[in-house]
């Protein structure tokens, strides 16, 4: 009775099978979960209880707890119980299709079924998932989710094909993909799954796959010293890019306390367009960020979390004859050494980290910035804590520190949200 009373509680559908709870995932010894309202979870058996992705007719299924949280298996936490009689392992809720390396193709996806997959990633790999189909035929969605299945990330674009990528550079680690479908009621797709080498370690690269571009993985926790602020599809770099970024942003969170992750903003595509391209708009100038040479993090910030956006007031604005006031009395620069935001000794770090992998051509930073970070840099080599042909490297390379209209002229306005790091092309 208590069965039954959990099942027309939670609104699964009757136990005679006519109501609508939807099958979309197995668990490891083959019982179904099937789910109404992306809430409410039961269980059945997938070889018995499911039809074309729902609840067949005088199925057995059963909800298991009246469950009314978001998570996917059949309790009333949010994942993390260890009851032993529920019978669900929160650690691995899912039997989701087993992948490995290599494509499955003629995939399917409905409207009342997602998909899951379960990716088995040993430790330093990198694992780019792709999902390829026609948007125009249906809008497939797909995210990334830890082993717990706390969701890492998503890919949403509104054009063909999506891609997200995941590693964990300290563990070996299951993933899951789920693939979603947004729009439509059923669509095909190939699953791809690449695998390449990924270290977090060093700032080196080897070999032709240096010039291979690469995604930035979904971050797996605060430790990796990242954070995606933005779309995966813009998020593309060189192999020797990324891993002097991982670098750079790990030693950070290494060296100052408490140091919460960075943002990255926009990279490039996966084919080396400038973002934006391919929606027919173009983000940023000719000639940059272009073949995955460039990328645009966020600052290290004093006033909250290291995402992208102003780091000072936007009010100011200066005329001058090399056109500022761009954009209708914005101003893209900052006026005072102690009107922004920015955390300089941290952007010192960060950028002395970079600069250690010689593929650094040139760093874009807010004029005002670049001068205080240039300050940071000397203290750290006075108290021993940065390498003093490091600060003399950064002198070279950190554009530009001279007046409002030198850097308008030089093409270094604008980085007064997010600093722009450019490699040797
Ligand atoms: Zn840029």
């Amino acid at each position: 009775m208590q069965t039954l009373a959990l099942w027309l509680l939670s609104g699964c559908g009757s136990p005679d099978g006519s109501g609508s709870g939807r099958c979309i995932g197995e668990f490891e010894d083959g019982r179904a979960y099937a789910f109404e309202n992306g809430e409410t979870y039961c269980e059945g058996d997938m070889l018995h209880d499911c039809e074309d992705g729902t609840l067949r007719s005088g199925a057995s299924a059963e909800c298991g707890g009246g469950d009314s949280d978001s998570d996917v298996d059949s309790d009333s936490d949010s994942d993390s119980d260890t009851d032993p009689d529920d019978g669900y392992n929160d650690s691995d809720p899912v039997k989701a299709t087993p992948i490995g390396e290599g494509t499955l193709a003629g995939e399917t996806v409905t409207d009342s079924a997602d998909r899951w997959y379960r990716l088995d990633l040993p430790q330093g790999l990198h694992a780019m998932f792709e999902v390829l189909f026609r948007h125009a035929d249906g809008d497939i969605d797909v995210s990334l989710h830890d082993h717990e299945l706390v969701e890492l990330q998503r890919a949403e674009s509104g054009t063909d094909d999506e891609r997200i990528s995941a590693w964990n550079p300290f563990r070996n680690q299951t993933f899951y993909l789920r693939v979603t479908l947004f729009s439509g009621s059923s669509q095909t797709y190939d699953l791809r799954v690449v695998q390449t080498p990924l270290t977090h370690d060093e700032a080196e690269c080897a070999g032709d796959a240096c010039a291979e571009l690469r995604q930035l993985p979904a971050a797996v926790s605060e430790e990796v010293g990242y954070f995606p602020d933005e779309r995966p599809a813009y998020h593309f770099m060189r192999h020797e890019l990324l891993q002097a970024f991982l670098y750079a942003t790990r030693q950070v969170f290494l060296d100052v306390p408490d140091t919460g992750p960075l943002g990255v903003t926009q990279v490039g595509d996966w084919q080396g367009d400038i973002p934006g391209v391919k929606e027919g708009d173009q983000w940023h100038p000719d000639g940059t960020h272009t073949s995955g040479f460039d990328m645009d993090t966020a600052y290290y910030r004093t006033d909250g979390p290291n995402a992208g956006g102003y780091i000072c007031e936007d009010d100011i604005c200066e005329v001058t004859e090399a056109g500022g006031c761009y954009g209708g009395g914005i101003d893209y620069f900052c006026d005072s050494t102690s009107d922004h935001w920015v955390d300089v000794e941290r952007m010192a770090l960060y950028y002395g980290h970079f600069l250690q992998s010689r593929i650094i051509r040139v760093i874009g930073a807010d004029r005002i910035v670049v001068g205080d970070v240039l300050d940071a840099a000397d203290r750290l080599v006075d108290e021993g804590r940065m390498d003093g042909t490091i600060r003399n490297e950064m002198y070279g390379r950190l554009a530009c520190d001279g007046s409002y209209d030198e850097c308008f002229r030089a093409g270094w306005a604008f980085h007064v949200h997010h600093t722009h790091i450019s490699t040797i092309r």
